[in-house]
């Protein structure tokens, strides 16, 4: 099985290998082959306008074919995907290129873990979370976590997010968005903490 690095300069990587390995986590792959490579699905994709190299059609193409190569060139863009499905909904062959596209984004990290846009990853990751978790996006706590999880946390001290911040803090805003509770119950459960405190030391002193 020929791979992208066994591949010699100016021949195009091929590999089998690929497919399978796509079309296995596509519900509908047994139709996958029935693209006729049309391109209705690219011309409803609200990406292809903007970027040109971000096609379902071809990346159906590119994965049938195992071009490693191209798929290397094109890969940090198929993260990208809205999931809006308009591409399944308008396919003729019901191929459903939207899940061939989300089969890629899984796939691609393994073979081309270079083309990863970590930021991009980590921000899938925490919209995931957050819609599994509690049914609810919250956008500034993705926007926080996303950073922080990349190590990217002196961004949030750039004058612009530090001003935004400090005024979320104030208004008590930010403790809502990052789920931390409010300051009221903070300070009622610190106030509360404090008493059994006080009446613990009471007790010990009245039996001393
Ligand atoms: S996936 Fe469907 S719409 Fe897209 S090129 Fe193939 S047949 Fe045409
Ligand atoms: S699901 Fe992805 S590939 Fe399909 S039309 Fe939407 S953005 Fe484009």
């Amino acid at each position: 099985m020929a791979n992208a690095a066994e591949s010699s300069p100016g021949t195009v990587a091929y590999d089998p290998g690929f497919a399978r390995d796509v079309f296995s986590r596509v519900k509908t792959a047994d139709r996958v082959y029935l693209c006729m490579q049309c391109g209705v699905c690219s011309g409803s994709c609200p990406l292809t306008p903007l970027f040109p190299d971000f096609s379902p059609r071809v990346f159906i193409y590119l994965t049938q074919t195992g071009n490693l190569g191209e798929l290397r060139r094109r890969a940090h863009l198929i993260d990208k995907c809205l999931g809006c499905y308009t591409c399944s909904q308008r396919c003729p062959r019901d191929v459903n290129p939207a899940e061939v596209v989300e089969a890629l984004s899984h796939v691609v990290p393994k073979y081309f873990p270079e083309a990863v846009n970590k930021h991009e990853a980590a921000i899938t990751q925490e919209y995931v979370d957050q819609i599994i978790g509690t049914g609810r996006l919250n956008l500034a706590r993705l926007h926080v976590m996303s950073l922080l999880k990349t190590g990217r946390f002196l961004e949030l001290l750039a004058p612009a997010e530090a001003k935004q911040g400090f005024k979320q803090f104030i208004t008590g805003r930010m403790f809502k968005l990052m789920q931390l509770g409010s300051p009221r119950a903070w300070r009622s459960g610190l106030k509360g903490a404090l008493t059994q405190i006080k009446e613990r030391r009471a007790k010990e002193v009245a039996a001393a």
